[in-house]
């Protein structure tokens, strides 16, 4: 019965102190995905291993399913864990260990054994060949193959004695919280919660910004993108969303700016904000789902354009994806179903018909100066009837 998962973790570049970090964060990481989850759980640190006990029933393929969103986790182990009753009783669960998951089929297998209890009578290469022979005589279809097996048998001699044999694919990356965090500009669409996504698997903490219009745009827009950060706060942790009220701002944008440099100004104006609050909460950088020549805002010339107004650096982990390698990768994590959902998060009067693809930056900047009589107002405004809510998975 397996009642205990040993986790593989990535370990370049987290030597000395930085690996207690890492280790910490990925077990605070650990204990927030199996919070949901049915059962208690004892996590713990022992010997550059890091393992999930379950201490009562619980669901074993709700808790893979809720490590599998943990960044940091490269593999995941389920073991069987029994006492040390001597050899010959290892030798007997090993065999019904097997029996119970590989019975009648032709594999390669290799033992390997390690004791990390140096008093265990047996030497960890004397393991390997006596429990290589039980094995042969137990299953006739099964060879052995050092080099290259199907199935790796590993046997660990601690206080008790772990056997496991599959190791399970976890998200990679690093654990959230070990690498600072960043503000990402949240929209409906399906590229923004993708860059969210891939950012954080960085070991980034996200906080979100989202910048809605009402009533041009939908209470629905709004509940959309909540749902998208519930989605993307499945791997990070508990996401502070912004949810700035920006009619004001475009319809005046709108009165007064030439309409093909609507969203090129509309966007600076995003991103001013955006960074604002990620100033004010501790952000490091700011975050999009701009792509190289997706659309009109985000050929090189807009991208510059846009990117003039912050001070912090701008993250674009999309930035050389094709749209269809950016959809691949929403399918994965889940966010692409409710992306698709056909709320917009702008309403299409603020978008021009013919917007300009080459912004030149003093023409864009001579324009905005058309608002200066009431801009710096409404984005005060703007800012201080900002909502801030909390969304958890
Ligand atoms: P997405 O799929 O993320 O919406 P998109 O392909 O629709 O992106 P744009 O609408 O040009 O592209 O937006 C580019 C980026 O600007 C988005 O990825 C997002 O980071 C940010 N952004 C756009 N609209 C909003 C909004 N309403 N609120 C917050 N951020 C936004
Ligand atoms: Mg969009």
């Amino acid at each position: 019965m397996v009642k205990a998962f040993l986790i593989k973790y990535g370990e370049i570049g987290i030597k000395g102190k930085n690996r207690h970090l890492f280790e910490d964060a990925l077990i605070h990481q650990i204990k927030y995905a199996l919070k949901p989850v049915e059962g208690e759980f004892l996590i713990t640190k022992e010997q550059g291993r890091i393992y999930v006990e379950a201490q009562t029933d619980y669901d074993y393929e709700e808790t893979l399913e809720h490590l599998k969103h943990v960044f940091g986790i490269v593999g995941i182990c389920p073991m069987v864990q029994i006492e040390d009753r001597g050899f010959e009783q290892l030798a007997r669960d090993v065999i019904a260990y097997l029996k119970e998951r590989y019975e009648g089929q032709a594999l390669t297998f290799k033992v390997h054994a390690r004791r990390a209890r140096k008093d265990y009578p047996m030497e960890s290469m004397e393991i390997n060949a006596q429990l290589g022979g039980r094995i042969l005589e137990a299953f006739p279809l099964m060879r052995v193959d050092v080099h290259h097996p199907q199935l790796l048998l590993n046997i660990e001699i601690r206080r008790q004695i772990q056997i496991y044999s599959e190791v399970i694919p976890g998200p990679g990356g690093m654990p959230v919280g070990t690498n600072g965090k960043g503000m990402l500009l949240l929209s409906g669409g399906i590229d923004s919660p993708v860059a969210g996504y891939m950012v954080a698997k960085r070991g980034v903490k996200i906080d979100a910004t989202y910048f809605h219009a009402p009533p041009y745009t939908s209470e629905r827009a709004r509940e959309k993108v909540i749902d998208l950060a519930r989605i993307v706060a499945k791997y990070t942790g508990p996401i502070y969303l912004n949810i700035v009220n920006f009619t004001d701002i475009q319809l005046y944008i709108y009165e007064k700016c030439p309409h093909e440099e609507l969203t090129i100004i509309m966007r600076r104006y995003m991103m001013k904000i955006a960074e604002h609050f990620a100033k004010e909460t501790g952000s490091l950088g700011l975050i999009t789902g701009e792509s190289i020549g997706q659309v009109a805002s985000q050929t090189m010339q807009s991208l510059a354009a846009t990117n003039e107004v912050c001070t912090l650096p701008v993250y674009r982990p999309l930035i050389g994806f094709d749209k269809q390698e950016i959809i691949d990768v929403s399918e994965k994590i889940g966010t692409y179903e409710t992306s698709i959902l056909p709320f917009e998060d702008c309403c299409t009067i603020f978008v021009a018909k013919h917007p300009v693809t080459k912004p030149n930056l003093n023409v864009i900047k001579r324009s905005e100066q058309k608002l200066q009589e009431k801009i710096a107002e409404l984005v005060k405004t703007a800012i201080d009837t900002t909502e801030t809510i909390v969304v958890e998975a």
